[in-house]
């Protein structure tokens, strides 16, 4: 691993693919125990998610189904502070165990707004498992059941997470170096 350039932008490695698979594996490993018999449905939210969730659902063992929406809010590396619903839920959480799998908390935003729309349907329960949290960045109060990893307040990109479109496909995650600290 070594430094790479995006979009003019040039970003460091920070966690391996062998880590990052490794809290992955152990997240499936909990949730196979909270939730045996409980027939989970998990919302993985594109697009950042869909590596983080594919992963997870090849490592759990229990019977659970998968769904996925689409919500937004970043534009380059900066938050608008605006989330946009562009793919809607399609399947009825009435009663169901649901699972929310997110990429990155960063300001909350997001969860803050999506959360409260899924009460509304009455799921026998509702949890929060993400791969990210930045604590320093988070402004709204969520209450995250399960994360992989927390890391500072550095826009980061790879397995999944993009800048402007590109880096998804990175199997690490590397973290953005910024101007004048080089
Ligand atoms: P929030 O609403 O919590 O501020 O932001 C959540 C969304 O912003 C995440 O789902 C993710 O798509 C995006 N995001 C937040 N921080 C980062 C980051 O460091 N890198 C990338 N690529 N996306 C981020
Ligand atoms: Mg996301």
């Amino acid at each position: 691993m070594s430094i790479i350039h995006l979009h003019g932008k040039s970003f460091e490695p920070f966690l391996p693919e062998a880590l990052i698979q490794e809290k992955v594996k152990e997240l499936a490993e909990q949730l196979d125990n909270d939730y045996t018999d409980k027939k989970p449905l998990f919302i993985a939210i594109l697009n950042g998610s869909f590596m983080f969730a594919a992963d997870i659902f090849k490592y759990l063992t229990i019977e659970a189904e998968i769904c996925f929406i689409k919500l937004a809010s970043y534009k380059g590396t900066k938050s608008t502070g605006q989330v946009i619903t562009a793919i809607g839920l399609d399947t009825d959480i009435h009663n169901r165990h649901v699972i929310i799998l997110e990429d990155i908390i960063d300001t909350g935003k997001t969860m803050n707004e999506f959360l409260p729309q899924l009460f509304n349907q009455q799921p026998a329960s509702l949890k929060v498992a993400i791969l990210l949290h930045k604590p320093n960045a988070t402004e709204f109060n969520i209450k995250i059941d399960y994360c992989c990893f927390s890391i500072p307040n550095k826009f980061v990109l790879g397995y999944g997470l993009d800048y402007d479109g590109y880096g998804r496909n990175i199997k690490e995650i590397y973290q953005i170096i910024e101007e004048g600290k080089k």
